[in-house]
């Protein structure tokens, strides 16, 4: 890394581009809104995850030490973000037949599982919102000392109109809130109040309550964030982030709440990252037609094909995904390992430094991280026939501690002949529509080692990743 360059970053709360200077010399709180734990985390999802895990990585690359909260959202987030309908972690148990605590289990760990096969780096702190139920309860009542809140016959709201600046991040539109177009009014006596506390139905038997002043019931979703992030990181810190979905509902609560409760202010930095489409559709978890890691692994793909994929486009653009899309940046993924493959093996030697690509690197990605075009500096590096071998691979290298596409890792694929056999066994197969037999062989390429993949000038075959 070169000298000290601003880190200018796209703050939501202000609609503009800012540089970023920690509260505390050297450190950075950062806080993420985790997955909501009922089913798999899609590919979508999973871009806002990497996009963040980018942040993190920026933030290190300029020698800052990040502390990095993830919460996982294991109770209280109802169907519709703004407290209505059921619960989606007991509806999924319900839909499953399990129990809740089974479903919070499995999908925590399919997350999990999902990001460290994405090269996206653990937080620091995750923390899971059913293990903080009673520093939720202090902060509702708090709010409630303070004259925040009000009782209705299902819960604890937050009086949004006594809050002033509860509009500053959202910028919604009044006049749309107050023609009712978001939500049901309910007992609320304003459409932006939301629940802190919701109460057990009667009609109905919860497998995840908790006693409260109030009574049983569980958190509100917005309260569990602002609980977590002020325990791990002090009520006032540098960055909170998630999906531009958040703006409106979740992190406009969230600002509300954490600084009508502390009255200091909450986050300095507010960063969202926008949607993955599929042709002009927002992929969304609920609809139940969503794409997920395994899927694309099941065609073929690398999980690392997909990251590189979500670098190639701005983290606040839409991100189109189409098969076709994503296969090229497999190909482009692979074509530059075979670089880097030839340059590692290379004792070339040139004439000039990679100094100025350097500072160009580090520009780009302090432009409020803008990874596609720091892909085009280290695509321009490689091309620069004055540069040596050894200092292009070590640039590149430097440069993967942002993309996290682990190119320090890539090694020669020797595939073997009884391989080479079956794929070419399978491409005739093929040639004849027998899918069974052809399956068959990709199963026992598979059981090898290796994958096979089907492109454009036949087929190609690739180590399978670990
Ligand atoms: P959830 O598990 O539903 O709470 O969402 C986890 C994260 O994914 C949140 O930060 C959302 O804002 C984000 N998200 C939801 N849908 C998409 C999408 N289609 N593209 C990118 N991010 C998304
Ligand atoms: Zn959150």
């Amino acid at each position: 890394m070169q000298g000290k360059r601003p880190i200018m970053l796209y703050n939501t709360l202000k609609r503009e581009k800012e540089e970023f200077i920690p509260i505390r010399a050297g450190e950075v709180g950062l806080y993420t809104c985790g997955p909501t734990v009922y089913n798999y985390a899609h590919i979508g999802n999973l871009r806002t995850y990497i996009f963040e895990d980018v942040l993190r990585r920026v933030l290190e690359y300029n020698g800052l030490h990040v502390k990095h909260v993830m919460n996982v959202t294991d109770v209280g987030h109802l169907t519709s973000d703004a407290d209505e309908g059921a619960d989606k972690m007991e509806k999924s148990a319900k839909k499953e037949g399990k129990d809740v605590w089974t479903i919070a289990k499995h999908y925590t760990e399919a997350f999990f599982n999902d990001c460290a096969r994405l090269n996206i780096q653990s937080p620091g702190v995750t923390c899971k919102a059913t293990d903080h139920i009673p520093e939720q309860i202090k902060l509702v009542q708090d709010l409630e000392k303070k004259g925040y809140t009000y009782r209705t016959s299902d819960g604890i709201y937050f009086d949004s109109t006594k809050f002033e600046r509860y509009n500053e991040l959202g910028r919604l539109d009044p006049k749309g809130l107050s023609a009712g177009i978001r939500v049901e009014m309910g007992e609320k006596k304003s459409p932006t109040d939301f629940a802190l506390w919701k109460f057990s139905p009667k009609d109905e038997q919860r497998q995840m309550e908790w006693d409260s002043p109030w009574g049983k019931g569980f958190p509100g979703w917005h309260i569990e964030c602002s609980a977590m992030s002020m325990k791990y990181l002090g009520n006032h810190f540098d960055i909170h982030t998630g999906g531009i979905d958040h703006i409106p509902v979740h992190h406009t609560n969230e600002i509300a709440q954490s600084e009508a409760a502390t009255g200091e202010k909450f986050a300095n930095f507010w960063l969202h990252g926008n949607f993955l489409v599929v042709e002009n559709d927002k992929m969304s978890k609920s609809s139940g037609e969503f794409l997920t890691l395994e899927r694309v692994i099941s065609k073929g793909f690398e999980p690392l094909d997909y990251r590189y994929f979500c670098l190639t486009t701005h983290y606040r653009k839409n991100l189109n995904f189409s098969w076709e899309n994503l296969n090229a940046a497999k190909e482009a993924l692979q074509k530059l390992r075979e670089e880097i493959l030839e340059i590692k093996k290379s004792d070339y030697k040139g004439t000039k430094s990679t100094e100025t690509y350097d500072e160009e690197f580090l520009d780009k990605i302090n432009d409020d991280l803008n990874t596609p075009l720091a892909l085009a500096v280290l695509y321009k590096l490689l091309k620069d026939k004055d540069v040596g071998a050894k200092e292009k691979y070590a640039a590149i290298i430097d440069y993967d501690r942002i993309f996290g596409l682990k190119l320090a890792e890539v090694k020669e694929a020797k595939v073997p002949e009884e391989v080479v056999k079956l794929a070419e066994e399978r491409e005739i197969a093929r040639k004849k529509s027998d899918w069974k037999k052809a399956d068959e062989l990709r199963a026992k390429i598979a059981a090898h080692g290796f994958n096979v993949q089907d492109t454009e000038n036949g087929y190609r075959i690739d180590p399978k990743p670990e």
